[in-house]
């Protein structure tokens, strides 16, 4: 290539028409970052003979690019899904599940322990659109009752703050009896604790998983993320024409930051899952808490559901306590405060471990028997030194 080459007389139309493009002859270590809003067509007749549905007919920034492409190929992959649509955040690709399939007078069942911020997005389409927000009970199976308006089940496995597993097989047999689409949020999981698209002897699946890729894909607490998995073509072209219409569409440079991680995500998770069991164990033997919640624990409520699917003995890096109900708000926050490593804040699955503190008064609707009284902090654990974090808690627990 001739770098002196001046085709063009003005400089800033030669800034933006460079005679130097990329080679193709040249391998990195990571593949091409791709940005685009615009594509450009080589000619009308490419224009005209792409398809919408076709991955490889590339053809404007939101339908995705070889970078968004790749990430997608591989969370399908981690997942045992075939396809994958990424979404700005894991609230907005849960929120393109519920637009899909939703319409009025149609049933959506919700576990109790469900992710927040998703049970307030079905709210406002209750109130809205009038479809009816039904809530289970996770660890019962009879609790969910469908009906013929029943469309969609959400499930968790484990809930994100109070951990309890579901009985995911009964539940799934029982939605699939009854031609009620599955959808898991599988953000706990993250793909590397069961496979959600095979996950018994009776190769149960369920029909889609969103996965906040905010977590362990990420794995930076910087980047928001979130992704689709589904290994139905009917199914994915639904949800690829809400996705499409709704305008949802990630960053190259996110993607390419995710895509980087994943290289190291299921040694994150296994790193995080063995310092969540030190942790587990210490905490059990403080006289503090009332209860200490993780679901690989004998006494955690869905352990026998554990145990059924999750066969690797892995599991997020989160464990929750809930404090003796002698100490109030006050004490409570005290103790939150006085920590130093455990940072305050939202998210998990980043180096940095974070607590938060939830009152589980204000988040139920059902009648929890299985769940103590008391203020409930749960740690998210980073990569830090187990016996360090230890240390923290130690240190904070004297200031309750
Ligand atoms: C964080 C999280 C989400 C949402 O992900 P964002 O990228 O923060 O929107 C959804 N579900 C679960 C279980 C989560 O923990």
């Amino acid at each position: 290539m001739q770098r002196t080459m001046k085709k063009h007389n003005d400089f800033q139309t030669r800034l933006i028409h460079a005679p130097r493009k990329a080679p193709q002859f040249i391998e990195t270590v990571q593949p091409p970052l791709f940005r685009a809003s615009t594509i450009i067509f080589k000619s009308t007749s490419h224009l005209f003979d792409r398809h919408w549905t076709d991955d490889y007919d590339y053809s404007y920034g939101t339908h995705g690019t070889p970078t968004t492409f790749t990430l997608g190929d591989n969370i399908a992959q981690i997942e045992g899904g075939l396809h994958c649509l990424l979404a700005p955040s894991g609230l907005s690709a849960i929120n393109v599940v519920n637009s899909a399939f939703l319409s009025t007078n149609d049933e959506v069942w919700v576990p109790d322990n469900i992710y927040g911020p998703n049970l307030e997005h079905l709210n406002h389409l209750q109130n809205q659109y009038g479809v009816i927000v039904k809530v289970y009970n996770p660890i019962d199976a009879s609790s969910f009752q469908p009906t013929e308006k029943s469309k969609l089940l959400w499930l968790e496995a484990a809930g994100s703050v109070t951990l309890e597993f579901p009985d995911l097989k009964n539940l799934v047999k029982k939605a699939k009896k009854h031609g009620v689409l599955t959808a898991l949020d599988n953000t706990w999981g993250a793909g590397l604790a069961f496979n959600a698209f095979n996950f018994s002897d009776e190769h149960l699946s369920v029909d889609l998983t969103v996965h906040a890729l905010t977590k362990y894909p990420s794995g930076g607490g910087d980047i928001l993320m979130g992704s689709i998995v589904t290994r139905d073509d009917k199914l994915h072209h639904r949800l690829f024409r809400t996705h499409a219409i709704l305008g949802i569409a990630v960053s190259g440079d996110d993607a390419a930051q995710v895509q980087r991680s994943l290289a190291h995500m299921s040694l994150r998770y296994e790193q995080q899952s063995e310092n969540a069991q030190t942790l587990l164990k210490w905490l059990k033997d403080q006289s503090q808490f009332a209860q200490v919640l993780h679901p690989s624990d004998e006494t955690a409520p869905g352990h026998q559901y554990l145990q059924e699917i999750c066969t690797n003995g892995q599991s997020a890096g989160l464990v929750s306590v809930i404090f003796k109900p002698d100490y109030d708000i006050t004490a409570v926050r005290r103790f939150c405060d006085a920590l130093e490593l455990f940072k305050l804040g939202f998210s998990w699955g980043g180096p940095v471990s974070l607590i938060m503190l939830y009152d589980l008064k204000m988040m139920r609707k059902l009648e929890n028997t299985h769940l103590q009284q008391g203020l409930l902090v749960r740690f998210c654990i980073g990569l830090e030194d187990p016996q360090d974090l230890i240390q923290d808690i130690e240190n904070a627990l004297k200031q309750l």
